[in-house]
């Protein structure tokens, strides 16, 4: 049996069955179990920022694994320790920092966060979200996702949820009153398809949030720990939310979520409250203080406007009438196709050594390690321009 038939055989069926087997990899490149090379364009979903076996994660993580794998949170540890400094010190404010395992957690405990909040100000229970987001699969996370098809068959799901378009603001305003206990909100719809808020969106977030008492939260999952250019999407634009979710990009490939509160966000959680056996488990603790430090020593933010610069204009070249728009930011692209073909781009790219991810079914994304150079660039996009010109040309 091959590995494709094996895995048919013993997986459930929730990701139908992936194209290939990946066996390692080195910086930008990826190798599969055949021996065939390819460019990694999609990083694990903007996860593996410093790209793959990067010699700072493979030395912490060994250390660290070495000397003390796990402690539960009923010890403490340096590293964890460590990192929620760390986290504090890049975001430029006082807070609190909860450790989870993924970015579903991470806003698992926002949720529970902004629930208890809101019941000791007046009762609040609402929470408000937007048409398109994307929160995680649990069923609190899920939710709070604005994609009806994906949260119908697993309703009753926990509530009340108003989604409202994204970007409208006037529609975020009319939503938005004294029952609601939380506002969340991605800066960019990651899973929605690249889709950057309108300017001054959060900012508006903000102002709403203010003026009803609601908690604004931002999950950057997707968006933080560089992926833009910045450090968080939101420090960019001068916002600064009462609570923020990261995970996909700060364990550089190690499982970490975060959930930050800020003020007195940061201090409703109480013994006994929420926990997590895993979670800020020393090991990923070491890899995402080995992350945030590779990207200041190696100034990959510098690197990621640059090359993310070389990218954008690489993509927009791409002149084919299967293309209707090219969008993101730094490291963060997607294109927009006329027709659903992104699958077929996505396997034609693949063939052409080039892993792309189609995010939906007309939509291109692209978010590879932060490492990436020009060179990388130059090469990968005549395979995607070779790719949309095989699926368009037909
Ligand atoms: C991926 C993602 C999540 C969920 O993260 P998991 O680690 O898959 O649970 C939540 N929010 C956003 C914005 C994401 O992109």
């Amino acid at each position: 049996m091959t590995l494709s038939e094996r895995w048919n055989t013993v997986m459930m069926a929730n990701y139908g069955t992936p194209p290939i087997a990946l066996d390692h990899g080195r910086g930008v490149r990826v190798w599969d179990v055949e021996g065939n090379e390819y460019l990694d364009f999609v990083a694990g979903i903007a996860v593996t920022s410093l790209g793959h076996a990067h010699p700072a994660i493979v030395d912490a993580v060994s250390s660290q694994v070495a000397k003390l794998a796990h402690t539960s949170n009923l010890y403490i540890h340096e590293p964890g320790v460590r990192l929620a400094e760390r986290l504090l010190e890049l975001l430029g404010r006082s807070g609190r920092v909860f450790f989870a395992n993924s970015g579903a957690e991470a806003n698992e405990c926002a949720l529970k966060l902004a629930r208890k909040h809101g019941r000791a100000n007046g009762g609040r229970v609402r929470v408000v979200s937007c048409e398109g987001s994307f929160h995680g699969r649990t069923i609190g996370a899920l939710s709070v996702t604005g994609n009806a098809p994906k949260r119908a068959p697993f309703e009753p799901l926990p509530g009340p949820v108003t989604f409202v378009d994204y970007g409208d603001v006037d529609a975020l305003a009319a939503a938005v009153d004294d029952d609601t206990a939380a506002v969340f909100v991605e800066p960019t719809l990651g899973e929605g398809g690249v889709v950057p808020a309108p300017a001054g969106y959060l900012a508006e977030v903000r102002r709403i949030c203010d003026a009803t008492g609601a908690l604004m939260v931002l999950d950057e999952v997707q968006s933080g720990i560089g992926r833009t250019g910045h450090w968080f999407a939101s420090t960019a634009e001068g916002v600064q939310p009462d609570v923020i979710t990261l995970a996909k990009g700060l364990g550089g490939g190690l499982p970490i979520g975060a959930c930050i509160g800020f003020g007195a966000a940061g201090e409703v959680l109480v013994p006994g409250d929420h926990g997590s056996t895993f979670g800020g488990n020393p090991v990923s603790c070491a890899a995402a203080l080995a992350v945030l430090t590779t990207i200041a020593d190696e100034h990959l933010l510098d690197n990621v406007k640059v090359v993310g610069e070389r990218l954008a204009d690489g993509l927009r070249a791409i002149d084919h009438e299967l293309i209707t728009e090219s969008r993101g930011s730094g490291l963060w692209r997607a294109l927009a196709l006329s027709t659903p073909k992104a699958g077929e781009v996505e396997a034609a790219a693949r063939r052409r050594g080039l892993l792309v991810n189609a995010v939906k079914p007309d939509v291109i994304r692209l978010a590879p390690p932060l490492v990436l150079s020009a060179d990388e660039v130059d090469q990968a996009v005549p395979r995607l321009a070779g790719a949309v010109g095989e699926v368009g040309g037909t």
